[in-house]
């Protein structure tokens, strides 16, 4: 079975690839398809926006695809940016932008009103099969970045159970936890199921 992850975030494939990159699938990333650009996302929920990514990469490819749409929705903000995530803070925004925004509109929130909220939305669209998985994870918005790794809003993202940021855990500890994690061990489930359900290559064919 090959797997075409439809995403340019070189994060998010890694996160993909360390949680399921052990199965009997063949990986491909948008790299492998350079003349497939960068996929507007119209719709208007995570649902709408990974399915689209992953119709889209599998009508141009032919080959099953996998797209992950994530939003971040803090409670202070009514749920935003959610769906709006990625531009927050503008049209080329960078990671850096809309932590920057974030906190700014959270200036004067206390710090019991700053939960908020990951969400996850993995859809695996292979033709007219279609299926999707959702992951959340509960935390808090910091007043300041904590931690380098991760992206994008990791840095002020913290676990009150763990005490850390995304941005303070390596790679397998941020899969144990996160919306992203929780979404990929239910995808690992839906992949087994369709490989056991794919016909076996006989060589012993007997006529
Ligand atoms: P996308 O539309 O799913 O690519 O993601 C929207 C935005 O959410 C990204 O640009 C990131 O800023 C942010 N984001 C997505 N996943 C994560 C994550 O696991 N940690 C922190 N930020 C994330």
């Amino acid at each position: 079975m090959d797997i075409v992850l439809a995403t340019h975030n070189l994060h998010k494939v890694k996160e993909i690839r360390s949680a399921v990159g052990d199965l009997p699938v063949t990986w491909m990333t948008l790299e492998d398809f350079p003349h497939i650009g960068e996929i507007e996302e119209t719709g208007s929920t995570l649902l709408e926006n990974s399915l689209l990514k992953a119709r889209t990469v599998n009508a141009i490819t032919g080959l099953p695809a996998l797209a992950d749409d994530t939003g971040l929705e803090v409670d202070a903000l009514d749920g935003a940016p959610g769906v709006h995530s990625a531009r927050w803070a503008g049209e080329n925004a960078t990671f850096e932008d809309n932590v920057i925004k974030i906190l700014q509109e959270m200036k004067t929130v206390e710090k019991s009103n700053r939960t908020a909220r990951f969400r996850s939305v993995i859809s695996l669209v292979d033709g007219t099969l279609e299926d999707w998985v959702e992951g959340m994870a509960e935390g808090r918005i910091t007043e300041q970045p904590q931690g380098v790794g991760g992206f994008g809003y990791d840095p002020v993202f913290f676990l009150p159970e763990i005490g850390k940021t995304f941005a303070e855990l390596s790679l397998d500890e941020k899969n144990k936890t996160s919306h992203r994690g929780a979404a990929l061990k239910k995808l690992r489930h839906l992949i087994e199921n369709r490989l056991a359900a794919q016909p076996q290559h006989r060589e012993d064919v007997s006529l």
